[in-house]
């Protein structure tokens, strides 16, 4: 750990924006305030850093912003920051403003930036995971996850009413470029026959096997949930399929996209956002460096950054089981 003093702070969000975001900046300006630290919100994430647009933060800049979806920070990708130029510039305008440690929200994009940032310059820098995919190694939960998650369990069931209706097979698309928990907790919870995810390889003569049966058994409905980066690539690829190998079927396609990054955050967002914020500044008050803040079983926990980038939060294989048994 490293004793200085923090004594001027700086919070960003960056990469893919997550409901909960602006939670999590407003518990990092507040806390910072409380305990007597200086504290500046970077815009656009690590671009604001690269371009000095960076702004002193009142508890009063962070008013009425927790309901809020999206990030008043804004978030973006930022090409020059992964140049050691661009990196050296972000620092030499963090030492104008007298920075002197950064709260990173984002996701594993954003710590392999401040990683490495953290490794060429001593500024310390702590992770928030801030993502709705929830793909990263060393925290249940991750902020956006469970306002996504909602979103499309709140769309799917509407879904499923028409499609009832109109005894159709329905793939509906959900986020998840790497990551399938949007469809694994969105597809169990609507009651989807089929989930398909780009953890597991898509068998495609086992799903349309599956979905024969379902019209032998006479099933009325058909929900096949499918994450974007699923084997075959999406929700399109697969109906062009079983379009061709069931043409009796009234196959529909639901790509659900960003609807799913915005809106109000849900309870629980706010609350991990703010417990998650907090801590954010406790660590860099107590020495911590290079540490994303995480909640493991209720308890938050700090693993190193590196670590929860590399190793990717893993989906339990009996969650693939139970979602055969309870389609049945
Ligand atoms: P996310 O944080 O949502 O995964 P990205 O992967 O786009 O999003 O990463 C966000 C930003 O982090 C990038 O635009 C870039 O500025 C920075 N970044 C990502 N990887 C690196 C790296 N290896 N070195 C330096 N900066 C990086």
């Amino acid at each position: 750990m490293d004793k200085r003093k923090v004594t001027k702070i700086g919070v960003l969000t960056s990469g893919g924006d997550a409901p909960g975001m602006n939670a999590a900046v407003r518990a990092v300006v507040r806390t910072g305030n409380y305990y007597g630290l200086s504290v500046f919100g970077i815009m656009r994430g690590y671009s604001g850093m690269v371009e000095d647009d960076i702004v002193h933060m009142t508890n009063r800049s962070v008013a009425n912003i927790i309901q809020r979806g999206g990030t008043i920070l804004k978030t973006a990708r930022c090409l020059e920051f992964r140049e050691p130029a661009g990196r050296e510039k972000a620092y030499h305008n963090l030492v104008k403003h007298g920075i002197d440690g950064l709260v990173v929200i984002g996701g594993d994009g954003s710590f392999r930036g401040a990683q490495q940032f953290s490794s060429e310059y001593d500024i310390p820098c702590i992770g928030l995971p801030g993502t709705i995919d929830k793909d990263i190694a060393g925290s249940d939960v991750t902020i956006g996850f469970d306002t996504a998650v909602n979103t499309a369990v709140e769309a799917i069931d509407k879904i499923r009413d028409t499609m009832d209706a109109h005894d159709r097979l329905f793939l509906v698309e959900v986020m998840g470029r790497d990551a399938g928990y949007i469809a694994l907790h969105s597809g169990i919870a609507t009651g989807a026959e089929n989930i398909l995810i780009p953890e597991t390889d898509t068998d495609i003569e086992e799903l349309i096997q599956s979905l024969n049966e379902k019209e032998r058994r006479k099933k009325l409905v058909n929900l096949v949930v499918v994450a974007e980066g699923d084997k075959f690539g999406g929700a399109e690829n697969i109906a062009k399929i079983i379009r061709e190998r069931i043409p009796a079927a009234d196959t529909r396609v639901c790509i659900l996209g960003h609807i799913q990054r915005g809106g109000s955050p849900t309870c629980s967002d706010r609350l991990i956002a703010s417990h998650m914020g907090y801590y954010a500044v406790e660590s860099l008050m107590v020495g911590r460096n290079n540490v994303m803040v995480g909640v493991i079983n209720n308890k938050i926990h700090y693993t190193p950054l590196d670590k929860a980038v590399k190793e990717k939060q893993k989906i339990g294989q009996e969650w693939m089981k139970i979602v055969k048994i309870l389609a049945s």
